[in-house]
């Protein structure tokens, strides 16, 4: 049995230029991983709380040396000698040791450093892949698959330009379509969308997560757009692919009301919940993330009364990937499909707790980056592992966010390698 004989973090930047963490940890094997953590800029109000040094001497109060610090010391001194197979325990010891609900002693980044750290010692240690690791382990899927892929194209909101509202919108091939194919659809429709948007004079640079941030005249102006570009490439909308968005609704929240510039006056909460049955209808959005606010549970229930048969109601801000949040949502009937952030918790232990409860209540996961991102590719493994549903890693552009697709292409590589081999081994003819 492997011990974790050190474990060290530092400060890095994520792909906005923010600090964030990165953390080393080795066993007495010689072996050693290394990993990172993302941060958030939609942050929800019940997310697990980062620890931000607040020295604004430094990075504009943004530097996360305490939080290194915490590993380096506490953290460090409670997990050497431990077995990094065994994750619950560590896990609760980290809870532990921070003693906080919402982690902001020790910062949920250095826990969710630590968290990760283990894990991937854990996979290590008995020489294994972390996805076939996280599978084992936790026992949550009959058999090995690549999830389908929600991909952004055009992002607005906080991580736009300030021309758009809704914050993400996506295509999603359907679901019979295997990984490589799906990328295949999202790398030629980005590059065409791209076409269409100079076409149209609209400004096409890229947001904080790689989507384009054109200056259209409305939202609904953007699925006009994306028909468009589909018309031009092989693909059938509506049989191939399909829509989703993430409206962050809490960023349009103000004076009780909803900012979105497709109407002169303020949206009421009944007024945003037409707006998503017409489009729902109109342009097959059959995903809608965060639609309205954390708190407007009335709005949330009503929504996934009317369309939840047919639509996926996500809660990423409104979950927080939190037992208690999730719980009450399933029994409240708020959403049916949990978006899964393991910074918003802080341990891998307390995300597996969301995915379990949210599986036993035949709701659908869906794994997500966070717009802060680092090359970690991490969440490819445990996406796979878990047996997400979907994943959501942005568009098929820039390094942080490839990096978790050229993963999951690896990934559908060795799958397939050994279902061969499984396959050759079990034919009779060949034995
Ligand atoms: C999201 O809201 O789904 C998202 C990825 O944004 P952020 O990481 O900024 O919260
Ligand atoms: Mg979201």
């Amino acid at each position: 049995m492997a011990k974790i004989d050190g474990i060290y973090a530092r400060e890095i930047l994520d792909s906005r230029g923010i600090p964030t963490l990165e953390c080393a940890l080795w066993l007495d094997t010689g072996a050693v991983v290394a990993t990172s953590v993302p941060t958030g800029t939609s942050v929800g109000k019940y997310e697990a709380k980062e620890l931000r040094d607040g020295d604004m001497e430094r990075m504009l109060g943004k530097g996360v040396l305490n939080a290194a610090n915490n590993i380096n010391t506490v953290i460090s001194k409670n997990l050497i000698g431990k077995d990094p197979t065994n994750q619950t325990e560590l896990d609760q010891l980290l809870v532990d040791l921070d003693g906080t609900e919402d982690k902001s002693k020790l910062g949920s980044n250095a826990i969710l450093a630590a968290s990760q750290a283990v894990m991937k010692a854990g996979a290590i240690s008995i020489n294994v892949p972390l996805y076939y690791y996280i599978e084992q382990k936790y026992q949550l899927i009959q058999q090995l698959n690549i999830p389908s892929c929600i991909y952004t194209m055009i992002n607005g909101g906080v991580h736009g330009a300030d021309n758009l509202d809704i914050q993400e919108f996506q295509i999603i091939p359907a679901s019979h379509i295997n990984y490589s194919k799906s990328m295949d659809m999202a790398v030629t429709l980005f590059q065409k969308v791209e076409e269409i948007l100079i076409l149209k004079g609209a400004t096409h640079s890229t947001g904080i997560v790689g989507g384009f941030t054109p200056n259209l005249y409305s939202n609904s102006d953007v699925f006009e757009i994306l028909i468009e570009t589909i018309k031009t490439s092989p693909y059938t909308f509506a049989q191939d692919l399909f829509f989703g968005i993430d409206v962050a609704a809490e960023q349009l929240f103000e004076n009780g009301k909803y900012v979105l510039k497709d109407k002169s006056q303020p949206y009421t909460s009944e007024e945003l919940l037409e707006f998503y049955k017409k489009i729902r209808s109109l342009y097959h959005v059959f995903c809608i993330e965060d639609p309205f606010q954390e708190d407007d549970l009335a709005s949330w229930a009503k929504l996934t009364a009317e369309l939840g048969e047919t639509t996926k109601i996500i809660g990423d801000s409104f979950l927080a990937t939190n037992k208690a949040k999730t719980q009450k949502a399933i029994t409240e009937k708020t959403c049916n499909t949990v978006l899964i952030k393991p910074n918003q918790t802080g341990t891998i232990s307390e995300t597996i707790e969301v995915i379990k409860m949210a599986k036993e209540a035949k709701w659908q996961v869906i794994m997500s980056h966070r717009s802060g991102e680092t090359n970690d590719d991490f969440i490819a493994d445990f996406a796979v592992g878990i047996g997400a549903d979907y994943t959501k890693f942005g568009p098929p552009n820039r390094g942080e966010r490839v990096a978790k697709y050229n993963r999951l292409s690896q990934i559908e590589f060795e799958i397939n390698q050994s279902n061969n081999e499984k396959s050759i081994n079990t034919n009779p003819e060949k034995m």
